[in-house]
């Protein structure tokens, strides 16, 4: 019985790193595990601490899977009402982001922090490029700050190019483990490669389909950082819908929102959408709530809602 955390997962093979010698072992997992939580499409995720016996010299076969503190998971791109763990056991995650050159999206700023939320994994944004920021630019970083800290989420403006915020990035990511994202485009391979050279993360496009509008997989991996602590990358995240979860799933995963429902006349049964003495219409009114949320808010209940309508009347 040897102990170990599974580093990268390629679907039919866990890479493990053995706590006791630190060598990475090949793994294969028992059928009995496929079969356990039928709408989860991997059993095992990268973070996961697992018990494997030896096969056959240097592979192993995982036993058991131990209790996850967390995890984080997404609705498989593939197949609607299941879900794919990006990772399990982090403490923190940081979603790579930028005002310009790609243009920032709001929506998918919001639809990251609802996967996150649901297991009160701290979120930090990290506005990268700010060497290109010009007035406007800075003006519209300022105004995104002024909504996701007031609700508690850190952010924080870096440049790889000029080095600036790093070092309060290195800070933040020093002794814990993180999960990392980002859509492609906005920087991320660039500023952890500018941290840590020796991992010589892949930048550029790594495009989630083929030239052939294949799904080409890519997949979550750990990499441990030379000043303590580890990342797990999660590339070729494009867009993320939420059909595996319910409409007051997504309610109380707003997490201002869900603070605010205690005073809606429905409590938390109140979807926000259009019932009497709802408080988060009044604090939208009131414009103590942001309306660039709201609205995000209602597209992911809209889009749930519709592929829920059209299955049931299928
Ligand atoms: P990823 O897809 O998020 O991993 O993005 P990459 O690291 O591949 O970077 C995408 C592009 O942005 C590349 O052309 C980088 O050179 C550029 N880039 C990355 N960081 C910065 C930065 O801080 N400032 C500027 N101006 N460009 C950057
Ligand atoms: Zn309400």
């Amino acid at each position: 019985m040897i102990e170990g955390i599974v580093i990268k997962s390629t679907g039919s093979w866990y890479n493990v790193r053995r706590i006791d010698t630190q060598e990475v072992v090949k793994c294969r997992i028992k059928g009995k595990f496929r079969l356990r939580e039928k709408i989860l499409t991997n059993p095992v995720a990268v973070g996961d601490t697992v018990t494997f016996d030896l096969e056959s010299g240097h592979n192993g076969i995982i036993n058991k899977i131990h209790d996850r503190k967390n995890y984080v998971a997404r609705q498989s791109p593939r197949r609607l009402h299941e879900i794919h763990l990006l990772a399990a056991n982090v403490d923190q995650t940081v979603l790579f982001s930028t005002i310009v050159d790609p243009k920032v999206k709001v929506g998918f700023i919001d639809r990251f922090l609802l996967m996150t939320e649901p297991h009160d994994i701290p979120t930090v944004i990290v506005f990268n490029k700010k060497d290109i920021y010009d007035d406007e630019a800075m003006k519209e970083y300022d105004y995104l700050k002024n909504i996701y800290v007031p609700i508690g989420y850190k952010t924080l403006l870096v440049s790889a190019i000029t080095g600036e915020g790093l070092d309060e990035l290195e800070i933040l990511l020093k002794d814990k483990t993180t999960l990392i994202a980002g859509q492609s485009g906005v920087g991320k391979s660039t500023v952890v490669n500018a941290l840590q050279p020796h991992l010589d993360l892949r930048t550029g496009d790594i495009s989630d389909y083929s030239g052939k509008g294949q799904h080409t997989t890519t997949f979550a991996e750990m990499h441990p950082l030379s000043f303590g602590g580890s990342i797990i990358d999660t590339p070729g995240i494009k867009n993320l819908s939420f059909n595996n979860l319910e409409p007051m799933d997504v309610a109380h995963n707003f997490r201002e929102f869900f603070q605010l429902s205690q005073n809606c006349r429905f409590g938390g049964s109140c979807s926000h959408i259009n019932e009497p003495g709802c408080a988060v219409i009044e604090a939208l009114k009131k414009e103590t709530i942001s309306t660039s949320r709201y609205q995000n808010y209602l597209k992911i209940l809209d889009e749930i809602g519709d592929i829920n309508y059209w299955e049931r009347n299928e």
